[in-house]
């Protein structure tokens, strides 16, 4: 390969070390680890995903689905590659992240059955799981919010994959499996919980195990007459 080193300039002086990363322009391996361990772009949400409660196979969807690394048509259109785009599960639209995770009728029944369980009405579009994990509630409750918001993730990429790759036209609307892994992850945990309407409607609806040490036990406290004295 002469032509490759065509351009380099061979000069007649001595060779001189030339690592820019220190100051003696010698390679060193601290000197290397630093320039790798020099923190990237601020993220808000970077920690808060991340659980010893949840599977990291499972976190690593969520993970790409946030930061719009999952292939779907539109990832790869965007990427310069001309193909068509169809949702496999309802094959009416483009597929996209915001259509596929928030729109299509698979993830409207599931974002559906979660408003129901923490009385609320978000999810709309792909920013508001953040603010609902980090919105009010106990730890126990955020640590379900989470849990329940990334299995909900993996799930429907998990439909997705099987009825475009493996001709499985299972539309499951069954959210049976999102309820067993949130109550395993839930029983994992040792976060702790109030006594709250909240906390008691959501380890009730995952049949998540309240250890002892979770709850703190009303004290009964009522009036009674005085003595006739
Ligand atoms: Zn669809």
């Amino acid at each position: 390969m002469p032509h490759f080193f065509n351009h380099i300039m061979v000069r007649e002086e001595q060779d001189i070390p030339n690592w820019i990363l220190d100051e003696s322009g010698r390679f060193t391996l601290k000197s290397a680890k630093i320039f790798f361990l020099e923190p990237g772009v601020p993220c808000g949400w970077g920690k808060l995903i991340w659980s010893s409660s949840i599977s990291p196979s499972k976190t690593l969807v969520l993970w790409k689905d946030f930061h719009e690394r999952l292939p779907t048509d539109q990832h790869i259109q965007n990427k310069g590659l001309h193909i068509c785009s169809m949702c496999t599960l309802c094959e009416k639209h483009e597929e996209s992240i915001q259509h596929l995770f928030f729109e299509c009728s698979n993830a409207l029944h599931i974002w559906s059955c979660v408003r129901q369980i923490f009385l609320t009405s978000q999810f709309p579009n792909k920013d508001d799981p953040l603010s609902f994990i980090k919105s009010d509630g106990s730890p126990l409750v955020k640590l379900i919010k989470l849990v329940v918001i990334t299995f909900s993730i993996w799930m429907i990429w998990r439909i997705r994959n099987y009825a475009r790759f493996q001709d499985k036209i299972e539309v499951s609307r069954d959210t049976s499996l999102i309820k067993y892994l949130t109550c395993l992850g839930g029983n994992l945990s040792k976060a702790s919980m109030k006594n709250a309407l909240l906390d008691f409607n959501v380890i009730q609806f995952f049949g998540i195990n309240t250890r002892s040490g979770k709850f703190l036990c009303p004290i009964p406290v009522r009036w009674e007459f005085p003595s006739p004295d």
